[in-house]
C-alpha cells in the first residue's frame, strides 16, 4: 500500500476578480458591473485538487496576518488540507491578485505579499514535514532559491517531487538535474528549454522529465527520446483557469497510488477534463466521489 502523503509547498493568494465593460485607462474612473474575490494562488489550488481525491495533504505557505489570511487557511482548512504549517506574517498582506476582467481582454496585478516569507529558511525548518510525505508538489509563485532549497531536502530523503513551472522563469540546470518530474504546459516548455541552451543531447536528460501538458489535446511525454502522445478526457469546456492545478494535484495522488507514469497522465487528464467544466479554478475540481463516475 502505497502512502498518499502530498506536501505542497507555494502560493496562497485571494483573486479579487472585477468585471467591467471598460478597463479604466490611466486617471479614468469607471463603473464595474461585479465583484468576487476567489480562493486562488497555484500552491492553494493544487492542494485543494489532491485533497479531493483523497490525499492527505500538507501545505508549507504563508499568508498575512489579514483578513484574506484568515479566511484562507479557513477555506483551506475546510478542504480538509493541514494547514498547522501556513505561517502568518506580520505587517504583510496575504499574497493577492487583482483581476480586471473585460469582455474581449483582462489585465491583472499579482502582489505576492506574505507568499515571499516563504524562504529556504522557512523551507529548512519544516524538514520533518518534507521526510513525512510521499511526495513534494512545487511551483514557481515562491522563489526559485526555496523551491531549490524544498527539492535538495526532499532529495536528501528519497521524497518524490513534481515541479510545475508556472510563472515560467530562467531556471538552474541544478534544480532541474534534482526535481523528478516537470509539468509545463507546452508555451512553458519552449520558453524553459530555450532559456536554458545546450545541445538536444543535453537537453534530452530533462525532456525524460516533462509532462507537457497541451489543454484539450492532453499530454505528452518523453520515452527514451520517443514522444508519447496521452489524449485528453473529451468534455464541453466552460472555464479552462486552473485546469493545469487539477492536473497537477492529481499526477501527484496518482505517483502516490504507484500508478506508472502513462496511467497517471490518463488519470490527471480526466481530473483537469473535469475541471474545466465548472466555472472558476476550484469550483469544478472533482472529489474522489464524483470521479468514480469518470475514471475506472
Ligand atoms: P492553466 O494555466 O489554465 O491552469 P495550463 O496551461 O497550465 O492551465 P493546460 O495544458 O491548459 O494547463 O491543461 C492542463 C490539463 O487539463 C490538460 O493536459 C488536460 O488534461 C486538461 N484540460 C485542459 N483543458 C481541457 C479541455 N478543454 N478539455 C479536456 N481537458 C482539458
Amino acid at each position: 500500500m502505497n502512502g498518499r502523503k502530498v506536501t505542497v509547498i507555494g502560493s496562497i493568494n485571494m483573486d479579487l476578480v472585477t468585471s467591467t465593460n471598460q478597463i479604466p485607462k490611466v486617471g479614468e474612473t469607471v463603473l464595474g458591473n461585479s465583484f468576487h474575490s476567489i480562493p486562488g494562488g497555484k500552491g492553494a489550488n493544487q492542494a485543494v485538487a489532491a485533497a479531493r481525491l483523497g490525499a492527505d495533504v500538507t501545505m508549507i505557505a504563508a499568508v498575512g496576518n489579514d483578513s484574506f489570511g484568515k479566511t484562507l487557511v479557513e477555506h483551506l482548512t475546510n478542504e480538509g488540507i493541514n494547514t498547522e504549517n501556513i505561517i502568518k506574517v506580520k505587517d504583510t498582506s496575504t499574497g493577492i491578485a487583482s483581476i480586471i476582467v473585460s469582455e474581449a481582454d483582462n489585465s491583472i496585478i499579482v502582489v505576492p505579499g506574505a507568499n515571499n516569507h516563504v524562504t529556504p529558511e522557512v523551507i529548512e525548518k519544516h524538514e520533518n514535514k518534507i521526510i513525512n510525505s510521499d511526495i513534494i508538489l512545487l511551483q514557481l509563485e515562491i522563489s526559485v532559491e526555496s523551491v531549490i532549497k524544498a527539492v535538495e531536502l526532499a532529495k536528501k530523503h528519497g521524497v518524490r517531487t513534481i515541479l510545475n513551472p508556472a510563472p515560467i522563469q530562467k531556471l538552474p540546470k541544478e534544480l532541474l538535474e534534482m526535481v523528478d518530474y516537470l509539468t509545463p504546459n507546452e508555451h512553458e516548455q519552449a520558453l524553459l528549454f530555450d532559456s536554458i541552451g545546450g545541445t538536444e543531447e543535453e537537453l534530452a536528460k530533462y525532456k525524460e522529465k516533462c509532462i507537457v501538458t497541451k489543454g484539450s489535446k492532453g499530454v505528452m511525454i518523453y520515452k527514451n527520446g520517443e514522444k508519447i502522445e496521452i489524449p485528453s478526457f473529451q468534455v464541453e469546456a466552460v472555464d479552462t483557469t486552473g485546469a493545469g492545478d487539477s492536473f497537477n494535484g492529481a499526477l501527484a495522488v496518482a505517483l502516490c497510488d504507484g500508478l506508472e507514469i502513462e496511467e497517471a497522465c490518463r488519470f490527471a487528464n480526466v481530473v483537469g477534463a473535469i475541471s474545466v467544466t465548472k466555472l472558476g479554478a476550484q469550483t469544478g475540481m472533482p472529489t474522489k466521489k464524483k470521479l468514480k463516475n469518470f475514471y475506472k
